[in-house]
């Protein structure tokens, strides 16, 4: 195989545009509806709200303004306590301190690398004792794998604690056929450019309770009173979904199906080609799990594979692969050296040994034969290293 450039670059996940997208676009700019009002958002909105099978979507400019607004439907306040799952995306955790808010970071377990319910409880146990009840819990699907909703929702309900539940990367993921996103008592969606699927830049929020639901609209669009001039008795927030990010979302929902079928193909392949290799592991889906395998992620140990993940990155980009570690745990952050966190290294460890590989669902064969060449190069030098 001839690995010598010119050759095209791999990136980790773009989006594909296969179905009705300019179509869309093109109808909102022959409606005149380019803006926050538009046909293309209600139904949206519907067509997403069908997709997940029950509650009510309120369609937003992105999945950070989504945790925001779901935090403060929740009433978080200055000074409250906000349990965030550390391993994750900064976004996660970013709106707890828009509110001024306390971030605490909870370490993962295992087996979905997301937040550890027994450590989940702990900290709980901790808070209550210093006189503090957690004002909400972040839990997150990374990489669109789903954490241990039942037992979160479990712990929650005990001590009285709703759940936003990050779907940001998991769009399609399911446990036991139920949505991830449909399972917290608020859920947040992100349609930024490298999702499962994309509307431009997008979010939304999920929820079954419909007075929320009508709040969460009120506060995106700069918390208008019903006057017919601009009365406010409130903060609020410009937040709302475009009507052509909304037109691209209905066309790009139509292929998610389609789309989440290739990403978790890919999957297969590398771990198929790859789990035989000395110090490689995948995470594979608990029973009952469903993963829309956003992106394709496995472990390397250095010390069996003789290289770390740095190095296999490295030697991917040298040869026009893309490739990204693991997200770096928010208590590591030096943003959130302050917060207080609850576990031990788990996530750390993810984060030393996690590495992201190209997952977009247009990815062809040769593409990933590709990428599998690399690794088969990298132990092939190390080998040689070695004599
Ligand atoms: C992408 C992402 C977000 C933020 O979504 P945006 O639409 O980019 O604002 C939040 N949480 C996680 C886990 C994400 O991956």
């Amino acid at each position: 195989m001839n690995l010598k450039p010119p050759f095209h670059r791999i990136h980790l996940s773009n989006p594909e545009f296969d179905g009705n997208e300019l179509r869309y676009i093109h109808e909102a700019f022959q409606a005149g509806q380019i803006a926050t009002s538009g046909a293309f958002i209600p139904q949206f909105e519907q067509k997403l709200e069908e997709e997940l099978g029950e509650g009510c979507i309120v369609a937003l400019n992105s999945g950070t303004s989504a945790i925001h607004l779901a935090l403060l439907l929740l009433g978080v306040e200055k000074g409250d306590e906000v349990i965030c799952q550390t391993l994750t995306f900064a976004a996660s955790a970013n709106p707890i301190m828009y509110l001024g808010a306390k971030p605490i970071f909870v370490d993962s377990e295992k087996q979905t690398w997301n937040i550890c319910p027994h450590l989940l409880e702990e900290t709980i146990l901790d808070r209550i004792s210093k006189g503090k009840l957690p004002k909400a819990i972040i839990s997150v699907n990374l990489f669109g794998m789903p954490c241990q909703m039942t037992e979160i929702m479990e712990i929650a309900q005990r001590y009285g604690i709703p759940v936003v539940e990050d779907a940001a990367e998991s769009l399609g993921s399911k446990i036991n056929g139920q949505h991830c996103g449909t399972m917290g008592d608020i859920g947040i969606f992100s349609f930024n450019g490298n999702k499962v699927i994309t509307t431009g830049g997008g979010g939304a929020i999920h929820t079954l309770n419909l007075k929320w639901a009508k709040r969460a609209r009120f506060l995106s669009t700069q918390s208008k009173d019903n006057f017919p001039h601009y009365e406010h008795s409130e903060i609020g927030y410009n937040y709302k979904m475009n009507n052509i990010a909304a037109g691209i979302g209905i066309a790009q929902l139509d292929s998610l199906d389609r789309w989440i079928k290739k990403r978790r193909e890919i999957y297969h392949f590398y771990e198929t080609e790859l789990h035989q290799l000395p110090g490689i592991s995948f995470l594979p889906e608990p029973e009952g799990f469903f993963s829309n395998r956003w992106l394709s992620t496995l472990l390397i140990n250095s010390r069996e594979a003789g290289f770390d993940t740095n190095e296999i990155r490295i030697f991917l980009d040298k040869h026009h692969i893309e490739s990204r570690p693991v997200w770096k745990p928010m208590h590591l952050q030096p943003v959130y050296q302050q917060a207080m966190y609850f576990g031990g290294t788990i996530a750390e460890n993810l984060f030393d040994q996690g590495i992201c590989l190209p997952s977009s669902s247009h990815l062809s064969m040769q593409e990933r034969e590709r990428v599998l060449e690399c690794f088969h190069l990298m132990y092939q030098r190390n080998y040689k290293k070695s004599y």
